[in-house]
């Protein structure tokens, strides 16, 4: 008999999800306007390089501006237009937003799990092979709430973020997305171990 039980091999994707202001693109004060979209280095290719490695790429993001009336629901699609229109195409599998005022309670805003679980749902998927990348430290909450292992880029918010309970810290979306592919197997697989123990 084998030592570990054997699982039958899942139907369901593993995901990257992606924070959008200071992950993929510069940080702007509820960025309303699509000129100042401008997409870090880099991070076409490495989204390119997640999806060839057989993650659906999912952006979730907070836009309380929306709450606030600062950013109208136009002018969010307007800048997500051009952060497409910035990107190689097809790099991005689709993305969840969530316009909930800060001070509000709600189950979509991160760092609830709400929008990653969501996603889940609608894309069947794998949530215990899945990652979270971000700049803020209710980025990598929100995943800790969805189960689902996070890393901060110390970009945007994250040079004063404490990184706390991520798996890996990285100087750029770039570098995430190096440690992402050459620690996925290694991280869950380790995880899988701790829970076949636990039982
Ligand atoms: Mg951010």
């Amino acid at each position: 008999m084998p030592e570990f039980e054997m699982h039958p091999v899942s139907p369901k994707l593993p995901a990257v999800f992606l924070d959008r202001d200071g992950t993929l693109m510069e940080e702007v004060c509820y960025c309303r306007d699509p000129e100042l979209v401008s997409v870090f280095e880099g991070v076409g290719e490495s989204l390119m390089a997640i999806k060839a490695a057989g993650f659906l790429t999912i952006l979730v993001t907070n836009q309380s501006g929306i709450a606030k009336g600062v950013i109208s629901p136009t002018d969010y699609a307007s800048v997500h237009e051009r952060l497409l229109q910035l990107l190689p195409e097809n790099c991005l599998d689709d993305s969840f937003m969530c316009p909930d005022a800060s001070e509000a309670p709600s189950p979509r805003r991160k760092p609830a799990p709400g929008m990653l679980l969501e996603a889940a749902e609608q894309w069947n998927i794998d949530l215990q092979r899945s990652w979270i990348i971000g700049d803020k430290d209710i980025d990598i909450a929100c995943g800790v709430n969805a189960g689902v292992p996070g890393i901060l880029v110390r970009t945007g918010h994250g040079r004063h973020a404490l990184g706390e309970g991520a798996r890996h810290v990285a100087e750029s979306f770039r570098e995430a997305t190096t440690w992402l592919l050459s620690h996925h197997v290694e991280v869950h697989f380790q995880t899988d171990i701790e829970r076949s123990t636990r039982r």
